[in-house]
């Protein structure tokens, strides 16, 4: 058995053209096969659209967040209802071309437990973003002890064992699941694929929403940015020594320097750096907070199938 796992939040402009493409591509496949649709909060038709598809095909399973709560845990209270010996999660706009379940299922039977699809091209994607995510990747590998693939991409397949290390430990509330399944082990492979243009409907990632996100993959693959204060203190202990042994000798020859501009520099350039670091702290005690707080990662409303409805939350 197989699970597909589709989040979706205002699809009502694609999901039906994607579910017809996805049942047209499962009906070439020998594998049973679950499709298990996470309505994230949507407002738009879209919760009653994939009822319908839940009433007409049981192959479907509908769960109902209680509000928005994020693709990532979108994703992840897909995998949680998952049954299948094999996870596939997508996105319900075609940028995840369906066609490439056949090849990713082979490559999974072959003995992979992971596999990450690498986007080679984003049609969709202008040259500010492009840049955006080369810095990006540069910028978390950098500061990060384990390597990340960059432009992996949410399309993704997970076998059962590591699907059940994910529900059982990793539920962290700052996430970042593409990178996560990278670090739970097992045998892991890649398959590259042309990401095309959304089919309908409009990107749910605003620039700052994406800008928040990175941030948060940073702060939860590296503990790097914490160590600034250290090297600041070094440099501000470099620059006073330096400071004393200028002043003295000016002071030996006669000339003492004005005190003045030399003390509104320090004081700026020490306080612009203490300052920085401690928000660098406060934003990491803000991850602390939200672990500590340790609120359900997405709350159930609904579970629509054509054989069971009812509610919880994880
Ligand atoms: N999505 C979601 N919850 C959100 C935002 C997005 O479940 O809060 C879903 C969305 O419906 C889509 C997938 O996540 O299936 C990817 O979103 P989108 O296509 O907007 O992102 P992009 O491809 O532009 O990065
Ligand atoms: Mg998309």
């Amino acid at each position: 058995m197989v699970s597909i796992v589709v989040s979706v939040y205002n699809e009502d402009d694609v999901i039906v053209l994607f579910f017809k493409e996805l049942c047209r591509t499962l009906a070439a496949l020998d594998d049973t096969f679950e499709i298990i649709f996470i309505d994230d909060g949507s407002s738009d038709n879209s919760a009653m659209l994939l009822d319908e598809m839940a009433h007409s095909d049981n192959r479907v399973k509908v769960v109902h967040f209680s509000r928005n709560f994020g693709h990532e845990a979108a994703m992840i209270a897909g995998i949680d209802h998952a049954t299948g010996d094999f996870i596939i999660c997508m996105d319900a706009d075609l940028q995840n071309p369906p066609e490439l379940i056949g090849k990713m299922l082979e490559v999974a039977n072959a003995g992979n437990d992971v596999i990450c699809m690498v986007r080679t091209e984003r049609a969709d994607a202008g040259f500010f973003y492009r840049l955006a995510s080369r810095l990006f990747y540069r910028c978390i590998n950098h500061l990060s002890e384990t390597q990340l693939l960059a432009n992996a991409s949410d399309f993704f397949l997970i076998s059962s064992r590591v699907a059940d290390a994910l529900r059982s430990n990793y539920r962290e509330r700052a996430r970042f699941l593409r990178g996560i399944i990278q670090l739970v082990g097992f045998t892991s492979t890649t398959i590259t694929y042309s990401a095309p243009a959304r089919r309908a409907g409009q990107s749910k990632y605003s620039f700052r929403k994406l800008l928040s996100f990175s941030l948060t993959a940073i702060a939860s693959f590296s503990k790097a940015p914490l160590k600034l204060a250290i090297y600041a203190g070094i440099l501000f202990a470099v620059l006073g020594i330096i400071l004393i042994i200028y002043s003295i000798v000016m002071w030996v020859v006669q000339r003492p320097i004005g005190g003045y501009t030399t003390l509104i520099i320090f004081i700026s350039a020490f306080a612009s750096i203490l300052f920085f670091v401690l928000g660098i702290m406060g934003y990491y005690i803000g991850f602390i907070f939200d672990e500590v707080k340790s609120r359900p990662l997405y709350t159930v409303e609904s579970i629509i199938s054509n054989t069971a409805t009812n509610t919880e939350s994880k």
